[in-house]
């Protein structure tokens, strides 16, 4: 039977890739092998990673010049692989939320960092807005969409220089401009698959112009060369991704997936705002994210916050509490997560509101 999962990730997929999954686990491509065991060299995965790669640049539309990486380390690590290979003196970055502190952390270790505007000392409950990206950076670097905070910059910000966006938790959501960008990578496990891959699409041209000697693993070219092969890549969620890019384009691609979310998205909102009981924690409506909902309950029913939690887990509504730092609620409207979810969270919202 499945729950309800608003987990923030690792998150709920489709039923389309874990089914998927199950079977190849069992037996993958009719090679009688399970997908855990066959070699990442064997000509049927070849072909898993090929079209996962074409699917990425199908459904984003990239254009010429970049290419498609499945890497290992999670998001976490691409806070130092992006200025590794790309921070020759100065990046600019935005401070919106607990990972782009993270990765504002790491860019310092190799060169000079400029915060160009921070929403930390306001709890990051707004995105910060006229701030100036100056012309000689090497690199302006912003999180999409901030997972803890229920923040999201949903369109692709126009800067003089090159630019890089963390999209872990909003990749596949929207239609992107990947013309504009130099790198972008997202941790698999909230649109995509399970944990274990991260999705990197990197501009060829952005590589080659630092100085520094790069290790062979951290260094982007070595992947861009050897197609994500050079080591042994994570097989299982990379054949997991393909499942999802599959079905994802089988829905109608990232328009349509826009929708869906936009939609789901509203339905939460609306029923936050006309509630007495419950309330939005991000001060500026554009600013809300359609991935993740951030919420609290009101100063006079604040200690009933656990309770409801207990009251969703009876009703196998399951990851709505918020995350460890901020407390409060935080329902993840991933892509995957049906709208029929939504409305039973909403029921659950009156329900309790009713009485108590
Ligand atoms: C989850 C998340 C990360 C961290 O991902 P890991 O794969 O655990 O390193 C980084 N950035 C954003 C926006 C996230 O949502």
């Amino acid at each position: 039977m499945k729950k309800h999962n608003f987990y923030a990730g690792p998150s709920i997929l489709s039923d389309f890739t874990i089914r998927n999954t199950a079977d190849a686990v069992l037996n993958f491509a009719n090679t009688g092998l399970s997908i855990l065991e066959v070699s990442h060299r064997s000509k049927e995965f070849q072909a898993v990673i090929d079209e996962a790669s074409e699917l990425v640049k199908e459904l984003l539309d990239v254009p010429a010049g970049y290419s498609v990486l499945w890497l290992g380390g999670g998001a976490s690590m691409q806070f130092c692989m992006i200025p590794f290979n790309l921070l020759r003196k100065k990046a600019g970055y935005i401070d919106t939320g607990t990972w782009a502190h993270n990765a504002i952390k790491e860019a310092r270790l190799f060169g000079e960092v400029e915060v160009l505007a921070s929403s930390e000392a306001e709890g990051y409950t707004f995105i910060p807005k006229g701030f100036e990206v100056p012309a000689d950076l090497d690199y302006f670097h912003y999180t999409s969409n901030n997972t803890i905070y229920g923040t999201e910059i949903r369109h692709d910000p126009d800067v003089p220089c090159r630019m890089v966006a963390d999209m872990s938790s909003d990749i596949f959501s929207r239609p992107v401009d990947v013309s504009k960008y130099d790198a972008i990578y997202a941790g698999a496990q909230k649109n995509l698959a399970p944990a274990g891959v991260t999705l990197v699409i990197i501009k060829e041209d952005a590589l080659g112009h630092v100085d520094r000697p790069i290790p062979t693993m951290l260094d982007y070219r070595t992947h861009v060369k050897k197609g994500s092969m050079f080591n042994t890549p994570p097989v299982l969620p990379i054949y997991s991704a393909l499942q999802t890019l599959r079905h994802y384009k089988q829905v109608g691609g990232v328009k349509e997936l826009e929708r869906r979310d936009v939609e789901k998205a509203k339905l939460l909102y609306d029923a936050i705002d006309n509630s007495k009981m419950f309330m939005g924690t991000v001060t500026d409506p554009a600013d809300r994210s359609i991935m993740n909902v951030t919420f609290v309950m009101t100063p006079e029913y604040k200690e009933l916050e656990p309770k409801f939690v207990e009251f969703c887990q009876n009703r196998d509504i399951i990851g709505i509490k918020g995350h460890r730092s901020v407390g409060g609620f935080r329902a993840s409207l991933y892509n995957a997560l049906p709208i029929d979810s939504v409305r039973f969270l909403i029921e659950a919202m009156n329900d309790f509101e009713a009485t108590h």
